[in-house]
């Protein structure tokens, strides 16, 4: 059995059902991530396994034991928020004692504890500065040390780094991950609203919307086989392109003044959407290729997110800088594909099929 087990576990405010039966699996050592936009229910979620919430309906399991009756202080579980929650007028070496003395741990484990925590997570030299003396970052260190002092079975993290600065908010995402998942080896459940922080310190991601999971995978696999279209434009950036395409024969898909013939049969007729990252487009001068106009871009240094207005909506095309040159705004243009396209269900945007490049040749309608 999975270490820590969620069997359709069940938040409701009022007629507001903030988490829908839930099921996750969280394997010992794991650090997994779940991701969401605002007001999807992650916060609630980590409540719930932390004890802080009771839940309405559904079982969960730590190390073999049903826990929704166990006491949060029992249940052997730490969390750490997005406000640093340290005590300011204590010192940082009694902040971190505090849980300790807490537990009432005999004065000399409490310190061999303490400076053992402090030296790694790189506090040591501030053990006797006043909490409120130190800098967002500092004190965010401070709480993570005094969570991890008490060896917890499972840590709990929501939006642990979403108030620092952008700097400091990525040496600390790979240093996180390092500490507890490469060194420490503990269960981390850490909540986040950003991909890009999901995407590199995540084992596995759970994606959630409107209280459910929607899809659970690796960094690879919910970017490369996204189940419906929120994963699709969730992970990713720019967001992947969906488009409107039609079969009117089963191997042929209709974008606009483009067609994709396909290899192979496919299993649909009628309206589909079409779904393709930016980075797997293409800019030309001649067709074949969608028909559209250049409306802005923007310049990220290396590449350019190129926007481009056709009569199936607007695509976002990244380009190499270098590319530039030879594109000016208002210019009219072709869009070629020459990367997976993703076919969804037209109505409940549910992932159908994955054409692979090799799968499928684009040609001017006639
Ligand atoms: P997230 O962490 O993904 O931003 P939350 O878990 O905080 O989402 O909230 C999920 C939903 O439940 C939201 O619609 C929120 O307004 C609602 N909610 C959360 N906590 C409470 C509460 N204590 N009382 C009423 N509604 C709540």
């Amino acid at each position: 059995m999975a270490f820590l087990r969620l069997v359709n576990v069940t938040k409701k405010y009022g007629n507001h059902i903030a988490v829908n039966k839930v099921n996750l699996e969280v394997e010992k050592g794991e650090f997994i991530v779940i991701l969401g936009p605002s007001g999807s229910g992650k916060s609630t979620l980590l409540r719930l396994i932390a004890g802080l919430e009771d839940p309405d309906e559904g079982e969960i399991f730590l190390d073999n034991v049903k826990i929704n009756d166990i006491d949060p202080k029992d249940r052997d579980i730490a969390m750490v928020f997005q406000s640093y929650a340290v005590y300011p007028h204590m010192t940082v070496y009694q902040n971190i004692e505090f849980p300790l003395r807490m537990r009432k741990i005999p004065e000399h484990e409490r310190r061999v504890k303490v400076n053992e925590v402090a030296k790694l997570l790189g506090i040591t030299h501030l053990l006797d500065k006043k909490a409120w003396q130190l800098s967002g970052g500092e004190q965010q260190r401070v709480a993570l040390a005094r969570a991890l002092v008490r060896n917890p079975k499972l840590f709990l993290l929501d939006e642990p780094l979403s108030n620092l600065d952008a700097k400091l908010r990525i040496r600390l995402r790979f240093e996180l991950r390092k500490l507890l998942h490469d060194e420490l080896r503990i269960t981390t459940i850490h909540v986040t609203h950003d991909q890009v922080e999901a995407m590199t310190m995540a084992d596995r991601i759970a994606i959630m919307n409107d209280g459910k999971i929607i899809q659970v995978g690796t960094p690879h696999e919910v970017y490369n086989q996204p189940r419906n279209t929120f994963i699709a434009t969730f992970i990713g950036s720019p967001p992947m392109n969906i488009l409107q395409g039609k079969l009117e024969q089963q191997h042929v898909i209709t974008l606009q003044n483009m067609t994709v013939r396909t290899k192979k049969p496919l299993d649909i007729l009628g309206e589909v959407l079409v779904g393709i990252r930016p980075q797997h487009l293409e800019l030309r001068a001649q067709s074949p290729g969608i028909k559209g106009k250049i409306i802005s871009y923007e310049n990220l240094g290396e590449e350019l997110i190129v926007h481009v207005d056709t009569q199936i909506g607007e695509l976002q095309v990244v380009i190499p800088v270098k590319d530039l040159s030879e594109y000016v705004i208002g210019q009219e243009v072709f869009v070629k594909p020459r990367g997976p396209l993703y076919l969804f269900n037209e109505s409940s945007g549910e992932i159908m099929q994955i054409l692979e490049p090799g799968a499928y040749e684009v040609n001017q309608r006639s």
